[in-house]
């Protein structure tokens, strides 16, 4: 296509609100236009991105026997009362009245509506397994839209959901997407790791992401330095702490006094005891549905992070919230004091593995000004759970190595589902002995419009865009140096031809602008190859340019063609 026909607006204004590299650069050469808080348009370029990474996934999911359907965007309210998530959800659900006063929600992931699809066309264990895929419009009215494409409300999916007729069918499904996902992602030219991901409140192994390794990355993930142990933080594993430091001997069992002594490190200093041995409780504000709240109390080893993730599954409550101070005493607790020693029966408290069989331990006394000292949990009967937040340096889980964050951009998740779903909208196939059973599922997501934001995460320099192979706009870019110059111009054309002639999608800058112009604006579109036909065509030669590193190359004009086609 030419320059001169395309809608390509370049400017060298960033958009106010843009910290990432691939908001400033998408924007900035035209890609996307910012048209409301997490709202975005695809210009011409940005849309022939979208689409090639579209039909990498496209063609891959093909491939391994999956369907692309397409599903209603405006979806009944009643499906989602169905399976319970209508209030669940929270306020990332849009939630639409027709003019007949029917609920409807927009789509945020489609499980509902996929296990209704399949429901009433589904019958026999001889239709399964079954796998139906869409690429789609999604609504999460986020909290924070940011960062361009990377968080926004409206963004484009692609949803897949798999119908097996037990769990062995469900893993087979699982293993083959985590397969033909890594494929898309390799196809796309993009550095990423597997890692196992939180499940929620269900837990198991059944849950991982794809995560695109960038510094940018709103997740962190945690890798082992040996093996390729990965995960994400909110689901990391870590060795058992051994404590180097001997437990403080304490021959007593009593509050101490421990005047405005608050916090871990104070506390640590005024015992001489190192914060292994504390215990840190951490209250926080449980929410359920119908507006239901509770005030839990989670303990775990001074030493130790919570993880809110782990912390919020291990009481399973929609979401956990910090509680002020005031909160704090409203409910009887002392804010720098609490401890789950003598608490009140009504407060909920959940203890950390790490603090299983603890003994001479230092904990709140619940009492302005006192701590209570000789803890001791060995034979009590009380609720465990994995809280902590892995930290870098923690062993790993699978190998002696040890273990170090990183950041990644979530850009897929795998995950077994079981009958999560198909329990509750009761739907059910006929099995080899004529017997109902729910279908045993999996759902599985990609971030598409995501996904354009993460490869520039990753490829881009400070001029602009790098594209990889798959994912571009076009393939090469002809820069006519001088377009009132016939000769450049005439062979650009006739290059442009003779590409076009071989299916290489090309772009022809035809502009009547400087030659300086139209190189800042290849280096910011970030098209992988150039070939620039300037002064030196009259001695036969014209330039080629790799977008990465701007490597250029004089080539013979009677050879440019198949160089070209050589480096595609
Ligand atoms: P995140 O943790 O980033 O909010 P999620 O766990 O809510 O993502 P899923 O429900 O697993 O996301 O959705 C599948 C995929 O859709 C994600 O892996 C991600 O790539 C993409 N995605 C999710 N939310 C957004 C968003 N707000 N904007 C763009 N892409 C998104
Ligand atoms: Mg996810």
């Amino acid at each position: 296509m030419r320059f001169t026909q395309l809608l390509i607006p370049t400017t060298k204004e960033a958009p106010s609100d843009a910290v990432l590299p691939s908001h400033i650069y998408l924007t900035r050469a035209g890609y996307i236009q910012s048209v409301g808080s997490g709202l975005y348009n695809f210009l011409p370029l940005g849309k022939r991105v979208l689409d090639n990474v579209r039909q990498v996934a496209k063609e891959e999911l093909d491939k391994a026997g999956c369907q692309e359907v397409d599903l209603a965007f405006v979806t009944p309210a009643a499906l989602w009362r169905e399976s319970g998530r209508f209030e669940k959800y929270g306020k990332e659900l849009l939630r639409l009245k027709d003019r007949k006063s029917n609920d409807f929600v927009l789509g945020p992931t489609h499980e509902e509506m996929m296990v209704n699809l399949v429901r009433q066309t589904v019958k026999s264990y001889k239709q399964l397994p079954i796998n139906l895929y869409q690429i789609k419009t999604k609504f999460r009215d986020e909290i924070r839209p940011r960062f361009g494409l990377m968080r926004g409300r409206e963004f484009l999916m692609k949803d897949g959901y798999s119908f097996a007729a037990d769990e062995e069918g469900m893993r087979a499904d699982f293993d083959l997407m985590e397969k033909t996902y890594s494929r898309i992602f390799e196809r796309l030219g993009l550095d990423y790791r597997i890692v196992e991901a939180d499940s929620g409140a269900i837990g198991g192994s059944g849950s991982k992401e794809f995560m695109v390794i960038a510094d940018s990355g709103e997740d962190t993930i945690v890798v082992c330095d040996s093996c390729d142990y990965g995960a994400n933080i909110e689901a990391a594993k870590r060795a058992a702490v051994v404590c180097e430091v001997e437990a403080p001997e304490i021959s007593m069992s009593s509050k101490f006094r421990t005047e405005g002594v608050k916090t871990i490190e104070d506390l640590s200093a005024f015992f001489h005891v190192d914060p292994y041995y504390l215990v840190k409780t951490v209250a926080m504000k449980a929410l359920y549905d119908e507006g239901v709240t509770k005030c839990v109390l989670f303990a775990l080893r001074g030493s130790d992070i919570l993880e809110e993730t782990k912390a919020c599954n291990a009481v399973n409550a929609n979401e956990l919230l910090a509680l002020s101070e005031e909160e704090l005493i409203a409910e009887g607790l002392v804010p720098g004091f609490m401890g789950p020693h003598k608490l009140s029966a009504e407060i909920t408290i959940i203890y950390d593995e790490g603090l299983r069989e603890g003994r001479s331990l230092i904990c709140g006394a619940n009492e302005e000004d006192y701590h209570f000292v000789g803890f001791d949990l060995r034979g009590v009967e009380v609720e465990y759970h994995d809280l902590v937040a892995v930290q870098a340096g923690d062993g790993c889980p699978r190998c002696s190595g040890k273990l170090k964050h990183t950041k990644g951009i979530e850009v897929g998740h795998i995950f077994q589902l079981g009958t999560q779903y198909s329990a509750p909208l009761k739907a059910e196939f006929l099995d080899e002995n004529g017997k109902s059973k729910p279908f045993v599922m999996g759902t599985y997501g990609i971030g598409i419009s995501r996904l354009l934001a993460a490869i520039i995460e990753q490829h881009h320099d400070d001029k602009g865009c790098i594209w990889t192979k798959a994912s571009a706009p076009f393939a090469v870019q002809i820069i006519v140096s001088n377009i009132k110059k016939e000769e450049e111009k005439e062979a650009g054309e006739k290059l442009y031809t003779a590409l076009q002639a071989e299916g290489i999608e090309v772009l022809l800058d035809d502009r009547k602008e400087r030659f300086g112009f139209k190189m800042k604006d290849f280096e910011l579109i970030g098209i992988p190859l150039a070939v620039v036909i300037g002064k030196n065509l009259a001695e036969g030669k014209v330039e080629i340019i790799s977008r990465e590193g701007l490597e250029k190359e004089e080539v013979a004009s009677d050879k440019i063609l198949d160089e070209v086609l050589r480096r595609l």
